[in-house]
């Protein structure tokens, strides 16, 4: 039995146990074990990151730019296989995976540039004979812990910056997705990341995650998960006054008003709720629909999600994937259970399936009736379940759009320029889509959210450098 190893220091090492990956469409096939590193082994991989931090950061932009190049087109170059391990130990679709994967190519391949933009800042002095210089630095050793929905994307939009700046990185991947990493670790060293640079330690999180957040040489944390989690992360960085970064959850709304395109509104409703089984933190889950078309919008959802084919991952013709895990089934259908227990009407879907392989399927649910109070309406599912509220107008739509704890993504189907632009103005989100999809993101730009959905400087784009980067301010008597 082959076991992927964990990679620190340069090396390739087994661990004090294994992980078994399983594919979610098929729970007898057993992707492959993974080295589950020891916490000793974590120690090391801190280790061996703070010791080829002060040459990497002083490597010069033009090698890292280069490395990073390399690793982009070798993901690119890699996509359909890349994108087959992702759909099989993930669950969503193949063309959504290889869509994925290219999203991690590309992104690598715009830090390799993006670093060579790097600029500071010289000012005079408000003392006579003075220059005041503003740069920016590498932080240090960087603590990567990312989500398992998406394997590639979210580790290679934080790595890619952190390499980029001339920090070194422990990266430490979700348990349920431990192929992608692997390969992406892979595809990093034999592109030729100098050794210690670049570490990737597997494991569970309440071990191995936490003990790299609670690291006394790990000088900042980026996380992307749970709430809960997030929160946790927080308190113990802020404790030691570690830098952090914290990506979490959703209950993003899309707004649908009387005079939307109806086409638009469904499209924008089934990519946002359903695509990638629901299992985005930009997910559309609450449908906040005006009374004037909300049936016609309902019924029309209702026709396209019938439509809707769940099946194997890998299978053509696949619309939605299983979900991924039994634990996250469970937890989708109790908020089915939950939902009719609250009144809500359950209009489409939501019932477990059996496919020709043992996995997890699940069909889009709808839910309608639904008050804004009611748990499905509050609590991040995380599933390919979304609700219906009803509003009486705009100015309701948006109150109840921004009715919730948390702040990531926010839509509106609308042909009213009027209602558009106070809708970009006004709702309280990180992120504001217009006749789009709440999901479904750009990587040039920056990404995240606001309230109880974010934590820290933004992610992606120019605005990565808030955060991997510190500012140095220097005074110069020529
Ligand atoms: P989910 O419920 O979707 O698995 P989590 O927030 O639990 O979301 O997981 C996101 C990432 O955080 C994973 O890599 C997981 O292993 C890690 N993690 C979970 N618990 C902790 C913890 N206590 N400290 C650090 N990392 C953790």
């Amino acid at each position: 039995m082959t076991i992927h190893c964990n990679y620190i220091g340069g090396e390739w090492r087994e661990g004090q146990g294994t992980i078994a990956n399983i594919n979610p469409s098929d729970t007898n096939d057993r992707i492959g074990e993974y080295a589950e590193a020891s916490p000793a082994q974590l120690d090391e991989a801190v280790a061996a990151a703070r010791q080829a931090f002060p040459a990497w950061s002083r490597s010069g932009i033009q090698s890292r730019s280069e490395l990073l190049d390399r690793i982009g087109q070798m993901i690119l170059d890699r996509r359909a296989q890349l994108g087959e391990l992702l759909a099989r130990e993930e669950g969503k679709t193949l063309p959504e995976a290889t869509g994925e994967v290219v999203r991690a190519g590309q992104i690598f391949r715009f830090f390799s540039g993006e670093i060579l933009q790097l600029r500071g800042e010289l000012q005079p002095s408000v003392r006579p004979g003075l220059e005041v210089s503003v740069t920016r630095e590498a932080l240090g050793v960087i603590g990567l812990i990312t989500p398992w929905n998406f394997p590639i994307a979210i580790p290679a939009w934080k790595i890619a910056p952190a390499l980029a700046y001339g920090n070194c990185v422990v990266f430490k991947p979700a348990e349920l997705v431990p192929g992608s990493a692997h390969a992406l670790a892979q595809i990093i060293a034999e592109a030729g990341v100098p050794d210690g640079v670049f570490n990737l330690v597997m494991g569970p999180g309440r071990v191995i995650g936490d003990a790299l957040v609670n690291h006394p040489q790990v000088d900042a944390i980026s996380f992307t998960g749970s709430q809960n989690t997030g929160r946790r992360i927080a308190a113990v960085a802020a404790a030691r006054l570690a830098k952090v970064q914290l990506e979490m959850g959703g209950k993003n709304p899309l707004v649908v008003l009387d005079d939307a395109d109806l086409d638009t509104a469904v499209e924008c409703a089934v990519n946002g709720a359903f695509f990638s089984t629901g299992q985005r933190c930009t997910a559309s889950s609450r449908l906040i629909v005006t009374s004037g078309i909300h049936d016609r919008f309902v019924e029309a959802v209702c026709e396209r999600m019938k439509a809707l084919v769940t099946d194997h991952a890998l299978k053509a013709g696949t619309h939605i994937g299983p979900v991924v895990d039994e634990r996250q089934l469970k937890q989708d259908l109790d908020y089915i259970d939950i939902g009719r227990g609250e009144g809500a009407t359950l209009v489409c879907g939501g019932e477990r399936v059996e496919r020709e392989t043992p996995g997890f399927y699940l069909t889009p649910a709808l839910f309608t009736g639904t008050e804004p109070q009611m748990r499905i309406n509050r609590e991040e599912i995380f599933g390919p379940v979304a609700t219906v509220i009803r509003a009486d107008d705009y100015e309701q739509a948006l109150a109840l759009a921004n009715d919730t704890e948390f702040g990531l993504s926010a839509g509106i189907v609308t042909r009213s320029l009027k209602h558009a632009s106070h809708f970009k103005a006004n709702a309280q989100a990180g992120m504001v889509m217009v006749n789009v999809p709440t999901a479904g993101v750009d990587y040039h730009v920056p990404f995240g959210g606001r309230k109880g959905s974010s934590y820290g400087a933004r992610e992606q784009g120019s605005y990565a450098r808030e955060f991997y980067t510190t500012v140095k301010t220097a005074y110069t008597l020529a």
